[in-house]
C-alpha cells in the first residue's frame, strides 16, 4: 500500500536535479510534476489506511543522517514522498476521516494557496503589499455578512477582521486587549486580580492563552456542566461565580462562550451569557471553531443569535469552510483595543500611509510581524464556489451526519449519548447491550467496551474516529466533514462500527 506507482512523465526531463532558486521554466516543470502528484494522491487516498500504522520514531530508520551535500532531484524526493511520508501519514483528507473536527481542502482552497505561496508577499503593514490588506479587510467583511454578523463588525462599523492562523493565535490576542484594557483602568498591580471563565467544555486554548498572559491560574474559572443541560455553560452559574469572585476582591475579565464545543457540539446561550457578562463589564468572546462556518446557511444563523452582545468572534474556516489550514477569522468590535495592546512602531516601518491612520496595519492586530497573505486563498475558496455551493456543501455533511444518527438509532445496540446539531454525531454501545448480558451489570465496563470498539475501528484501517468524555461517559465522535466524503462512505463507516462491535460483545 505504501508503494503506489509514482508516474514520471518522462524520465529524462526530470531526473535531474533543479538548477537555480528560482527560475519560471523550472518552476513551471516541477511545478506541474508537484501538482500531478497531490492529484495521484487524492486519486488514490481511499487505498492508505486512515489512520497512520507507522510507530515512533520509524522515519529515522528511513532517512539519512544529515543533508545531502549534492544536489538531487525533484524526482527522487517525491519517490521518498511516496513510499515514506505517505505511509506516516494519518489520511486528513480521505473520505473515511471522521476524527476530531476535519479540515476541509478544496481545489480552491489549494490554487489560493498557491497563488500565496507563489507570490510570497509579507504583508504585515499597508505599504509592504496594498492589496494583502485592502483584500482581507474586503473578504473580511465579506465573510462577517455572509455570518449576518452586526455591523460594528465590520470595518464600515468601526470594528473589523483579520485572519490568524488559528484560533489559539486569536484569543490569546483578544485577552491581551482585554486584560490591557482592564489594566489601564485599575493599575496594573491587579494582574494578579484577574478572573477568567469557560465552561469545563471549552476548549484548552482558553487555559493556554491565560497561562501565557500571566492570569493566576487559580483565577481560571471552568464551570461545570452536566448532561441535563446538554453540557452548556449556565448563565446562572455565570453570574454565581462571578458574584462570587467579586466578594473576594477578584476581577471579573473574560468569558469565552463557544458554540459547537470540540466534544459535542454543545451550544453556549450567547444571548444570556452576554447579558450577564455585561452587567460585570467582562469581554465576552464567541467561540465557533467548527461550527462558525454553519452560520453562514439561514437555518443554522439562530446558534449564533446574541453575537451583537460579544465583543469579539473567531471562527476556523480551515475546520469546515473549505480553504484548507490554516485559516482563523478573528472579528473585533473594538480594534483599537487590539492595537494597543499588540502594536509595536520600529523606525524600520515608519511609513507616510501608515502615520496617515487611513489604512490598517495588521502586524498591529496578531502577534507576528511577519504575516502571510491568506486572504488570497479565503477569496478563491469565496468567489469560485459561492455562498450557494458553500452553503450546499456544509447542508450535505449535516445531511450525511443524520444518515449516520438514524443508522445508530436502528440499531438498539447503540445509544446517541447527546443531541446532534451539525455534523458530528456522538455515541456509544449502550449500556443496555451489555448489561443484558451480565447481571451484575458493571458500569464501568460500559466504558471500557466503548473504548475497545474505537481501538477496534481505527485498526482496521477503513474509517478513524476520536472520542469524547463527558459527564464520565466515553463516547464515539462520528465527525463528518472531509471534503471528499460521500454518503456511501457513511454506509460503509457504520457497517465497519458494527461487524466491531458484534465481534466485541460476542467476548463479553
Ligand atoms: C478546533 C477548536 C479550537 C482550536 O482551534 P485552533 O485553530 O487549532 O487553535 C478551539 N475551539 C474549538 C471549539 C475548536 O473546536
Amino acid at each position: 500500500m505504501g508503494n503506489l506507482p509514482f508516474h514520471h512523465d518522462s524520465h529524462e526531463t526530470t531526473s535531474a536535479p533543479i538548477t537555480k532558486s528560482l527560475d519560471p521554466e523550472e518552476l513551471r516543470k516541477y511545478g506541474h510534476m508537484v501538482v500531478d502528484f497531490i492529484a495521484d494522491y487524492y486519486q488514490n487516498i481511499e487505498k492508505y489506511p486512515v489512520l497512520s500504522r507507522v510507530q515512533p520514531g520509524y522515519l529515522r530508520k528511513c532517512l539519512p543522517d544529515s543533508a545531502p551535500y549534492d544536489p538531487e532531484p525533484i524526482s527522487t524526493i517525491l519517490k521518498d514522498v511516496q513510499d515514506h511520508i505517505v505511509p506516516g501519514l494519518t489520511h486528513w483528507q480521505s473520505p473515511n476521516f471522521f476524527a476530531y473536527f476535519s479540515s476541509t481542502a478544496s481545489t480552491a482552497g489549494f490554487l489560493g494557496e498557491m497563488l500565496t505561496t507563489g507570490l510570497n508577499v509579507v504583508g504585515f503593514n499597508w505599504v509592504s503589499s496594498p492589496a494583502a490588506t485592502e483584500l482581507e479587510n474586503i473578504v473580511m467583511d465579506w465573510l462577517a455578512d455572509m455570518l449576518q454578523l452586526p455591523k460594528s463588525f465590520h470595518f464600515s462599523g468601526n470594528g473589523g477582521g483579520v485572519l490568524h492562523g488559528s484560533t489559539c493565535e486569536a484569543i490569546v490576542c483578544t485577552m491581551a486587549a482585554a486584560r490591557d484594557q482592564m489594566l489601564r483602568r485599575i493599575g496594573s498591580e491587579n494582574l494578579g486580580n484577574l478572573v477568567v471563565y469557560g465552561s469545563d467544555q471549552t476548549h484548552s486554548t482558553l487555559q493556554k492563552a491565560s497561562q501565557i498572559l500571566g492570569i493566576n491560574m487559580e483565577n481560571f474559572r471552568a464551570i461545570k456542566t452536566t448532561k441535563s443541560t446538554e453540557f452548556a455553560l449556565s448563565p446562572e452559574m455565570l453570574r454565581l461565580t462571578i458574584s462570587s469572585d467579586l466578594e473576594e476582591g477578584l476581577v471579573p475579565l473574560f468569558v469565552c462562550a463557544t458554540i459547537g464545543t470540540t466534544a459535542t457540539t454543545a451550544i453556549d446561550p450567547l444571548e444570556a451569557l452576554c447579558h450577564v457578562a455585561k452587567e460585570y463589564g467582562v469581554w465576552v468572546h464567541v467561540d465557533g471553531a467548527y461550527a462558525g462556518s454553519a452560520c453562514i446557511c439561514p437555518e443554522f444563523r439562530h446558534f449564533i443569535d446574541g453575537v451583537e452582545g460579544a465583543n469579539s468572534f473567531t471562527f476556523n474556516p480551515h475546520k469546515w469552510l473549505f480553504t484548507g489550514m490554516d485559516c482563523c477569522c478573528l472579528w473585533v468590535k473594538n480594534p483599537s483595543a487590539l492595537v494597543l495592546s499588540l502594536s509595536t512602531n520600529p523606525e524600520f516601518l515608519r511609513n507616510t500611509a501608515s502615520n496617515s491612520k487611513q489604512v490598517v496595519d495588521y502586524k498591529d492586530w496578531q502577534i507576528a510581524l511577519s504575516r502571510r497573505f491568506r486572504a488570497l486563498r479565503v477569496w478563491l475558496v469565496l468567489r469560485s464556489y459561492g455562498v450557494a455551493n458553500l452553503r450546499n456543501f456544509i447542508r450535505s455533511h449535516v445531511k450525511m451526519a443524520k444518515t449516520f444518527e438514524g443508522l445508530v438509532r436502528m440499531d438498539k445496540r447503540f445509544e446517541i449519548v447527546v443531541p446532534r446539531d451539525f455534523s458530528l454525531v456522538c455515541f456509544r454501545i449502550s449500556p443496555s447491550a451489555l448489561i443484558s448480558r451480565d447481571e451484575d451489570g458493571e458500569i464501568g465496563m460500559i466504558n471500557e467496551v466503548n473504548c475497545k470498539l474505537l481501538d477496534a475501528i481505527n485498526a482496521s484501517g477503513k474509517a478513524y474516529m476520536t472520542h469524547a468524555v463527558v459527564g464520565g461517559i466515553f463516547l464515539l465522535r462520528c465527525a463528518i466533514g472531509a471534503t471528499l466524503t460521500e454518503e456511501k462512505h457513511i454506509v460503509q463507516a457504520w457497517k465497519v462500527v458494527q461487524d466491531h462491535a458484534q465481534a466485541i460483545l460476542n467476548m463479553h
